[in-house]
């Protein structure tokens, strides 16, 4: 009895302080979208210098990732990575050396490529200069444009090795648009989780982390539905778990009636029009990030059928009708709000 009231003690506590922990929240713009960061906490002091550190973290990643910041490291191999090579080959000579850091996310995206057979691929990134998607007046460019960019569309064409890198073709030039949100997530965690956070989550404009429980509960998580603006589908329960969500409404722009988005086929040069949304539910926001993209482009039906041969991996595919498909794993999990 005594042993049997000991452990109620126990619970009782762990009960009070799981219950009396606060959240502590901060949003910020960054990496080109809205960033929020939540902990729960005893400390306001120790969960908001975790939140700090955890944004400033993310900051850093955003420095060395991307490709529109002139001084990034991805922007300077997109500036020397091809140099002709003394003997006429471009291998010959030349090959920029790339931090630890950044050669892993590069090796992960060629996975990623070759997961999704090409769908999701980081070289797009002459395509995404001809069609812009950002001020007024967005126009289709033409098909003699497409055509030509596309040649230098091809993760093939990327050679990575001993930590160096090289483009065997003058112009091409990588985008990790689709997989360094996802990259930076996951690094604001582990400083969270280096802070002994236990119970957070890390939103990068829909790419997400979500860290233990939220007050002893799964976190609910909310997937947007992709035509109707401030609506929710549906909503999926987890914890410890990326949740990552690429759609057609981000960023987009409609000509002849009809819509033109930020997600490129690599195939074809132009937006990928079998799904709206295709939602990954993985254990890193990195993968699922880029997977997210790459099954975007695939389509919804050798997407799912990834989904389902990937150890570890859920997820929710909206085609382009507005028809739902849900991997086995998630479809006693998923709580639906809205259909179509
Ligand atoms: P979001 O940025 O809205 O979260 P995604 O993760 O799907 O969406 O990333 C889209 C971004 O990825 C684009 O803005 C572009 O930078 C890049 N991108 C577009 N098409 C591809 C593709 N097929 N493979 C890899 N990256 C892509
Ligand atoms: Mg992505």
């Amino acid at each position: 009895m005594k042993k049997f009231r000991a452990l109620i003690f126990v619970f009782l506590i762990f009960f009070v302080c799981g219950c009396g922990k606060k959240e502590y929240s901060k949003v910020e713009f960054l990496m080109d979208t809205v960033v929020e960061i939540r902990v729960h906490h005893n400390s306001k002091a120790e969960a908001e210098k975790a939140i700090n550190n955890s944004m400033e973290e993310m900051r850093r990643v955003e420095q060395k990732m991307s490709c529109f910041l002139p001084d990034s490291e991805v922007s300077r191999i997109n500036k020397e990575a091809f140099l002709e090579g003394k003997r006429g080959s471009p291998l010959a000579e030349g090959w920029i050396p790339v931090s630890d850091e950044l050669f892993s996310l590069l090796e992960e995206s060629v996975l990623l490529s070759k997961l999704t057979k090409g769908s999701f691929d980081i070289t797009i990134f002459p395509l995404w200069k001809i069609w812009k998607f950002e001020g007024e007046n967005l126009e289709v460019p033409s098909k003699g444009e497409i055509e030509r960019v596309l040649k230098l569309v091809d993760y093939n064409n990327m050679i990575l090795q001993n930590k160096k890198i090289r483009f065997t073709k003058r112009g091409m030039s990588i985008d990790l648009g689709g997989i360094a949100k996802g990259y930076a997530v996951d690094a604001a965690v582990n400083v969270l989780k280096k802070k002994n956070i236990n119970s957070a989550m890390v939103n990068a404009g829909g790419d997400m982390y979500v860290l233990g429980r939220k007050q002893g509960k799964f976190w609910r998580i909310g997937i947007r539905h992709p035509r109707r603006e401030g609506e929710i589908l549906g909503i999926i329960e987890v914890e410890n778990k990326a949740v990552v969500t690429s759609g057609d409404y981000e960023r987009f722009f409609f000509s002849g009636g009809k819509r033109y988005h930020h997600i490129i086929n690599p195939k074809t040069g132009y937006p990928a029009d079998e799904c709206q949304s295709v939602t990954i539910v993985a254990e890193e926001a990195t993968f699922a990030d880029g997977l997210a993209t790459g099954i975007f482009v695939l389509g919804p039906k050798e997407g799912m059928a990834l989904i389902e041969n990937l150890a570890g991996v859920e997820g929710v595919i909206i085609n382009k009708e507005g028809d739902v498909s849900v991997s086995s794993g998630l479809v006693f999990k998923i709580e639906y709000v809205n259909q179509k």
